[in-house]
């Protein structure tokens, strides 16, 4: 991306193509590339198998997780030659619980997996948290090494390379598409023709790559009828000076200003299991607040949820 897209927006925009960060001690990884290798819990392969684009193929592979009690279930254990599953291949057992570890032990010829394309160098992956009352300490066996931290990401984040980049110029295109844009370029002393260059290249972009259809826009709830970007939640315009409030403090104001509202990405249609929602409109630029509000219910749900509270509210 050029300079002339403010800084602060640029990072904004990268960070839309990772994943959502993780703690140390979970599996997943933190804040990687979405096209990274995924994690499908066994239950879920049927439903996740089949990557959303390249032919059906995660760009980085997968890995199955399966729990133990599943594992050393003949039945079970009979259906993962069938579903093409190996175990050290494209297949882990998960130990999540302590109740786990003690009945369903790893065998004796087992090591903790330390790779995430086959063969992933070991049979099982641990993740047991500490007991305080019988003071046990937790198990963390295998991708816990710096280099090799977390075996991958939940599969419903996934995106190929190409649907990342995709997403990315919409996303610019929307930013660019804000009411108050031209406060923004006068406030942060952006050279005008540049900025005027830049919606123009952007634009363009979009439209070839077919990602600037305003009726489509509109209907999933990212611009208004007159081409602003707005919250797909409460429908006000986004500001674009939401995304660079930070510029501003670091211009010499101590105090945020708090009439501007943090700006972050929102997905239409939540991110959920058996769905690959991460791609061209589908996401678009949210107020923080309303982000957290809708959290992982969808926006029909908590509109809603809103509906009945002030209901129940105006009847009382
Ligand atoms: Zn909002």
């Amino acid at each position: 991306m050029p300079v002339i897209t403010p800084k602060l927006v640029q990072t904004k925009i990268y960070k839309t193509g990772q994943t959502r960060g993780a703690d140390d001690d979970v599996i997943y990884q933190n804040r990687v590339g979405r096209n990274s290798t995924v994690l499908i819990p066994f239950q879920e392969y049927d439903k996740c198998k089949i990557a959303p684009t390249n032919n059906g193929i995660y760009e980085n592979g997968f890995i199955v997780l399966i729990k133990p009690e599943d594992y050393f279930n003949s039945q079970t254990h009979r259906l993962l030659k069938t579903k093409g599953l190996y175990l050290g291949k494209n297949l882990l057992v998960f130990y999540e619980t302590r109740y786990q570890w003690t009945t369903y032990p790893p065998l004796h010829t087992w090591i903790a997996a330390n790779a995430r394309t086959a063969p992933l160098g070991g049979q099982y992956v641990a993740r047991v948290p500490a007991t305080t009352e019988e003071g046990e300490n937790k198990i963390i066996e295998g991708f816990n090494t710096s280099s090799m931290k977390g075996a991958g990401i939940r599969v419903y984040e996934y995106a190929d390379i190409e649907t990342i980049q995709l997403c990315k110029i919409q996303l610019e295109y929307l930013f660019w598409a804000c009411k108050d844009i031209a406060e923004l370029i006068e406030q942060n002393g952006i050279d005008k023709n540049l900025a005027q260059q830049r919606i123009s290249d952007i634009t363009k972009q979009a439209t070839e790559k077919g990602l600037a259809d305003k009726d489509k826009l509109r209907q999933q709830r990212i611009i208004d009828k007159n081409g602003y970007t707005i919250c797909p939640l409460c429908l006000k315009h986004i500001s674009a000076k939401g995304f660079c409030s930070k510029i501003q403090q670091a211009e010499g104001r101590d105090v945020p200003d708090l009439t501007i509202t943090e700006v972050s990405l929102f997905h239409i249609h939540e991110l959920r299991m058996g769905e690959f929602n991460h791609r061209p409109y589908n996401l678009g630029w949210g107020h923080h607040h309303c982000n957290v509000v809708v959290k992982d219910a969808g926006i029909e749900q908590t509109l809603q949820w809103m509906r009945d509270v002030i209901q129940r509210n105006d009847s009382l």
